[in-house]
Parts: structure tokens; C-alpha cells; sequence
């Protein structure tokens, strides 16, 4: 199948379509996570309280992040590109549904999106769990092997490869994971030039 005939697009939300800002090192050290460990999943191992105070400070931390997103290159271009073709468009992020919401509007994308379709770290287990992509998959009636997962990381192929839909890496110069990726582009840019033409 060609990326052009793919009418059913998810995308990873921070370093995907907006420029990345998380300082993860500055989060762990904050908040005490060993470098090694995966946040999410380190804060969900802890004591109830713990975890909520934690959960509530990183909150705070990405709504800030968030009011002052900046979209990646392309990106805008690209998402009012596939709206504009009447393509289902969706969001899976390991951010807070909220954050995602805030984030989409402050790039100036939020209406090309169904809210039901943004989907956060309270809608769906973390990527490289495939459960978001499998949630959206039966929502939109639509088989995984029809949907295309956009993503800048290894968990965002990780999961589209564990559900079954194509996968697109992009804002990388170069693909260090070419058994995940279906396609590759250096940013969106690129990658509207795939589906034009
Ligand atoms: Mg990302």
C-alpha cells in the first residue's frame, strides 16, 4: 500500500509534530527516577501518595511545556493537508489527554482532530503498547493494517508494529530502526511530499 492511500494517520505528539522541549534528564533528577528508568512506568511502581505527588508536579512542569509548544517543521502543513483530504487523523501520546489538547491548540492544529481521538497517557496503556493504536483502530471501524503510525522515537514503531499499522518515522536525520520504520522523512515536510505527486 502506498502512504498516499492511507486515510487513517496517527501521530506521536511531542518531537513528532511539535519541536521537542522535555528536558528528561532535568525531570528524572527533579523528581528523583534513576537515568535508566522509564518515567512513567518508574512513577507508577511507587507508594499511592508518592506517586500522585510526583504525577502532579510533572503535570504542572508539562502544562507550562505545553501553553508554549512550537510545531515541528511541516507539521502544520502537513496534518491541514490530511484534514483537508477528509482523512481520519488521531493522537497518541504519553502526555496527558489535557496537555495533548492544549498543546494541539496552541499550534494552531486543534480542529483538525476529533477529540475523541486524542488520546493520553489516561486513555490507552504507554507506547510500545499497541492498546491506543488498537482503541483507535476499533473506534474508526478501520483494520490497523490500513492506519499509518507517525512517531520521532522507537516506541512510536514499537507500537504501530505490536498493533499492525504502517509506521513513519520522522525528525530524524537518519533511520537507526530500519525494520521498524515502513517509511522514513528527514520532518513532515518530507513527508507531505510522499503523499503529494
Ligand atoms: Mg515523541
Amino acid at each position: 500500500m502506498s502512504l498516499r492511500d492511507v486515510r487513517h494517520w496517527v501521530f506521536d505528539m511531542d518531537g513528532t509534530l511539535t519541536v521537542a522541549v522535555h528536558d528528561f534528564a532535568a525531570i528524572r533528577e527533579a523528581l528523583g527516577i534513576p537515568p535508566e528508568d522509564d518515567i512513567l512506568t518508574h512513577l507508577a511502581a511507587l507508594p499511592d501518595a508518592e506517586s500522585r505527588a510526583k504525577h502532579a508536579w510533572l503535570l504542572e512542569h508539562e502544562r507550562d511545556l505545553a501553553v508554549a509548544s512550537t510545531a515541528a517543521v511541516g507539521a502544520v502543513e502537513l496534518v491541514r493537508e490530511l484534514a483537508g483530504r477528509g482523512h481520519r487523523l488521531g493522537i497518541l501520546t504519553r502526555n496527558a489527554r489535557e496537555l495533548a489538547h492544549i498543546t494541539l491548540q496552541a499550534i494552531g492544529i486543534a480542529d483538525c482532530f476529533h477529540p475523541d481521538d486524542v488520546l493520553g497517557r489516561e486513555d490507552a496503556a504507554p507506547k510500545p503498547e499497541p492498546d491506543g493504536l488498537l482503541k483507535l483502530s476499533t473506534a474508526w471501524q478501520v483494520p490497523p493494517q490500513y492506519m499509518v503510525m507517525v512517531g520521532d522515537y522507537q516506541m512510536d514503531l514499537l507500537a504501530g508494529r505490536a498493533a499492525g499499522t504502517r509506521t513513519v518515522l520522522v525528525n530524524l536525520p537518519d533511520n537507526p530502526w530500519p525494520d521498524l520504520a515502513d517509511w522514513h522523512a528527514r520532518d513532515c515536510g518530507e513527508l507531505r511530499g510522499l503523499i503529494q505527486g
